[in-house]
């Protein structure tokens, strides 16, 4: 357990709790986390330092925790998945895997956060926003002497042969937004035509949604397709990154924290999904380098979050993209009709 002296009077207040959990259980929180490395960091240490529990924080891809959850639902060892991408969570909600639970600072929250907590039937609340789009190295492009794209179609053409990356939907929560998005922008045949084009320029299918444009920021590849703001970070970083918002438009995602049904720290559950919500929880995203919108109106704002108003954005069905056959469905779909006709198809 660790304790700092400062510790303030609501802290006190998880003081009592954590004491009384630990006392009852003795046990770990068991978290999943879909976020960056950074942050799931972040808020393990914040957590723990408040709290005194200890807690256990891996970092898993979006669909690679659905697959998890699904696996151990006769016997959850995972008590909390945080963050990525909202539909996902409510794929999982459908299948009946998550437990109900309404975090204490939803009043404090954005009205698509709420909107999205309902739809899941209160199983999964939101707590941050971003939108999707690519970043592209420029001295990479230059070096190949190749024009920079600007929307989707763009990403088609020949001459970006093999300086594509993007996630694999199977794995990746941002994959699976794309897969949609492009779905409700072109139509769903039309989707998968445009998809077939892109994956010939596509040097590799990356596991997890924000290696695209990591290998762009490292000049492995010219383009990376992921969401905005983790292009964002990047950049912030000193990349030669230049950000897309496409021209067509494009989707966002709504990040979001569940807790599994089943599972074996339920208090300690809530508690952590209260932490994440509250203003304190939600500054750990910029504290950790982060770019994302926060759900809570009382949290401030990440100084470099882009601003998605600006952004022109389809009305995102999360409903219908949120439904597990429709996730089943377009991943065979992407499968048959992306994956199998790629070269080469390589994951990290
Ligand atoms: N990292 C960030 C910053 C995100 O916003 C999200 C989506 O919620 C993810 C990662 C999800 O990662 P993946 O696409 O690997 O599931």
């Amino acid at each position: 357990m660790k304790f700092i002296a400062s510790l303030g009077a609501g802290a006190a207040v998880w003081l009592s709790l954590s004491l009384s959990l630990n006392a009852a259980s003795a046990q770990d929180l068991n978290v999943l986390c879909a976020v960056q490395v950074e942050w799931c960091q972040m808020m393990e240490a914040v957590f723990e330092e408040k709290t005194g529990l200890d807690v256990s924080m891996e970092r898993r891809s979006t669909g690679e925790i659905l697959d998890r959850v699904r696996a151990e639902r006769d016997a959850p060892k995972i008590d909390v998945w945080w963050g990525g991408t909202g539909d996902t969570h409510l794929q999982a909600a459908g299948e009946d895997l998550l437990e109900p639970y309404q975090p204490k600072n939803f009043e404090d929250t954005l009205p698509w956060a709420q909107n999205f907590f309902l739809m899941s039937g209160g199983k999964a609340a939101g707590i941050y926003a971003g939108a999707l789009g690519f970043g592209y190295n420029s001295d990479f492009l230059a070096a190949h002497g190749v024009a920079a794209p600007s929307c989707w179609k763009d990403l088609t053409a020949p001459r970006y042969k093999g300086l594509v990356q993007m996630p694999n939907p199977n794995s990746s929560g941002t994959a699976y937004t794309m897969l949609a998005t492009l779905v409700q922008l072109l139509g769903e045949d039309e989707a998968f035509e445009y998809l077939a084009a892109l994956a010939k320029n596509i040097d590799r299918f990356t596991t997890s949604g924000a290696a695209p444009v990591q290998a762009a920021a490292r000049g492995e590849t010219g383009i990376g397709i992921s969401f905005i703001h983790d292009a964002v970070t990047q950049k912030l970083a000193g990349a030669p990154m230049v950000i897309v918002a496409p021209c067509e438009g494009t989707g966002y995602e709504i990040g979001a924290v569940s807790i599994v049904k089943g599972a074996r720290n339920p208090e300690a559950a809530r508690l952590f999904v209260d932490f994440a919500l509250s203003p304190e929880g939600q500054e750990t995203c910029a504290a950790s380098g982060q770019n994302q919108i926060p759900a809570n109106a009382k949290a401030s704002l990440p100084p470099a979050a882009p601003d998605i108003s600006l952004i022109r954005m389809v009305d995102y069905d999360f409903a219908t993209f949120g439904s597990p056959d429709q996730r089943r469905r377009l991943l065979d779909r992407f499968d048959k009709e992306v994956l199998q006709t790629a070269t080469p198809v390589a994951t990290q």
